[in-house]
């Protein structure tokens, strides 16, 4: 089925079985067991855009049972033959990156160049890790006595389970997929509710890239039943989620039955500090790029500003005049910077935000209210906002926004703001600008974060360790880190 959202461009709705789109298990694609469907809804406009299965509990069991039908061979196969359709997938993803583009647009919100832009970023865990299926390497060990050998060998997990959100819709799918399947476990993906069109689309090319059936499949609909099935059945031996702390710390408890394998990777707090010494017109763009890709909905955003005084004033006036000139719409507008946000819910955070900084003190200088850009678009829609004089007792510093709102702090000294920095729960994504090296070491090991950009506001690539400390989750994704997750180790005593 092709249909038009708002306007153009019309767009290929993947999965279509008629009512909607449906499961993709073994290799096709069905009507879910419990025979009901959702509406899936484009956050500008809250028109309609088609219909995906309502899955629960039976249809997760099916999936698991391809999932687990399919292992052995999988598993069998040299890592090079694993790789294959791994490629084969990024490069169908790359050659349809405006269509997929479209589709998370209109399912998402966000700009069509930031769209295209998370197709060739999600295309490239996939090429990143058919290439790292073939160095799963082992190790041999020097044994203590001369007639013994010590292999240490390094074998997939088993069937794999993933849950991902909404406001990356196809990278955090292929972050999970790609090294899970290069290291030779199958999967399962429940994507997010509001945005699951961008994994079936993904699957429709995993099919057309000729991955075997079973190895990937996708099960769209109520979560809290998929998981507990992904928990209760001993044949899922890992599961890697992507989302809130407070789901995280769910499916940690309900890990425990079956001693489930997690990975985590959940919110953050990022502070965005700016030295006297910085580059001026490089910190002023990181901190743009930064805070208002995504609309502010990202889980390594700057959340909270530090600006040195001596760089302060010069620095806020250029930070201000390069949020004014952000504009606001539809992500199907090129000239649009910034789309609406994911829901109302995340709208009224926002708005909850600002009015607690108010009360206790903080002066909007910039922005501050929600609109409806244009006539056929909706009300959520968050005029990019700076908010001075905060406080750390604010709910704008301590929580995530998830929203574009940047609220600005100043300071004097090194230690104090690498302490107030460092006084989150959260610990994924830090930044900070500085010309002096010493100070880029002395601060960079200092901060308790899993992901430091040094003068650097986009850090994340497939080749390198994605994740957080403390409460922003275990494990890593992306580079040889994110395979280790899908890979269990045993050692070989081999008596001579
Ligand atoms: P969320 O509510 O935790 O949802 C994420 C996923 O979990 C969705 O697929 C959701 O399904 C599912 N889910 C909801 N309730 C569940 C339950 N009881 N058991 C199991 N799964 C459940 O998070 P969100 O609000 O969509 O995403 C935003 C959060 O993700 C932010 O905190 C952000 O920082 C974090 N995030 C982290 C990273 C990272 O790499 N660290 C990346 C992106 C986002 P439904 O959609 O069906 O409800």
């Amino acid at each position: 089925m092709s249909i038009a959202p708002a306007g153009p461009p019309v767009l290929h709705i993947p999965g279509e079985i008629g009512e909607g789109s449906g499961l993709l298990v073994d290799n096709a694609w069905r009507a879910p067991v419990t025979g009901t469907w959702l509406d899936i809804v484009d956050p500008a406009t809250d028109a309609v855009i088609t219909r995906v299965a309502r899955g629960g509990a039976a249809d997760a069991r099916l999936a698991i049972d391809a999932a687990a039908a399919a292992l052995p061979a999988w598993k069998a196969l040299a890592g090079i033959e694993r790789g294959r359709p791994l490629r084969r997938m990024a490069d169908l993803m790359l050659r349809d990156e405006e269509r997929l583009g479209h589709l998370m647009t209109a399912e998402q919100g966000k700009p069509i160049a930031e769209a295209r832009g998370e197709i060739r970023y999600a295309a490239g865990f996939l090429s990143w890790s058919a290439e790292e299926a073939t160095r799963v390497y082992g190790e041999t060990v020097p044994a203590f006595v001369a007639d013994k050998r010590i292999l240490v060998l390094r074998q997939p997990a088993g069937v794999a389970a993933a849950i991902t959100p909404w406001n990356f819709p196809a990278a955090m799918i292929t972050r999970k997929l790609g090294p899970a399947l290069a290291a030779g476990c199958t999967m399962v993906v429940k994507p997010a509710s509001q945005t699951p069109l961008s994994a079936l689309a993904i699957g429709e090319l995993a099919v057309e890239a000729g991955l075997p059936a079973g190895v990937f499949n996708i099960v769209t609909g109520v979560a809290g039943e998929i998981a507990d099935v992904f928990l209760g059945d001993p044949r899922v031996r890992v599961v890697s989620f992507t989302g809130s702390n407070e789901v995280g710390k769910r499916l940690f408890a309900g890990a425990a039955a079956n001693l489930t394998r997690l990975s985590l990777e959940l919110g953050g707090n990022a502070p965005f500090i700016v030295f006297d010494d910085a580059d001026l017109d490089r910190a002023v763009d990181g901190a743009i790029a930064s805070k208002f890709r995504n609309g502010g909905q990202t889980c390594i955003c700057a959340n909270r500003f530090y600006v040195q005084s001596g760089i302060h004033d010069a620095f806020m006036d250029r930070f201000g005049a390069a949020v004014r000139a952000l504009r606001v719409g539809s992500g199907f507008d090129p000239e649009v910077n910034v789309g609406p946000l994911i829901d109302d819910r995340a709208i009224d955070k926002v708005e909850a935000h600002i009015r607690d900084a108010l009360e206790r003190g903080g002066r909007v200088t910039i922005g501050g209210h929600r609109s409806a850009p244009r006539t056929g678009l909706v009300d959520r829609f968050f005029e990019p906002t700076v908010v001075d004089r905060v406080t750390h007792d604010m709910l704008i510093t301590s929580e995530e926004t998830f929203g574009p709102v940047a609220p600005v702090m100043r300071f004097d000294h090194e230690a104090e703001v690498i302490e107030a920095a460092n006084a989150t729960p959260n610990g994924l994504a830090a930044y900070f600008y500085t010309r002096d090296a010493s100070r880029l070491i002395r601060v960079a090991e200092a901060l308790e974060f899993g992901i430091v950009g040094a003068n650097d506001a986009l850090p994340s690539t497939p080749q390198a360790p994605f994740g957080g400390w403390k409460e922003s989750g275990l494990g890593r994704e992306g580079g040889k880190w994110g395979l280790e997750e899908y890979l269990d180790t045993k050692y070989l005593s081999w008596g001579l």
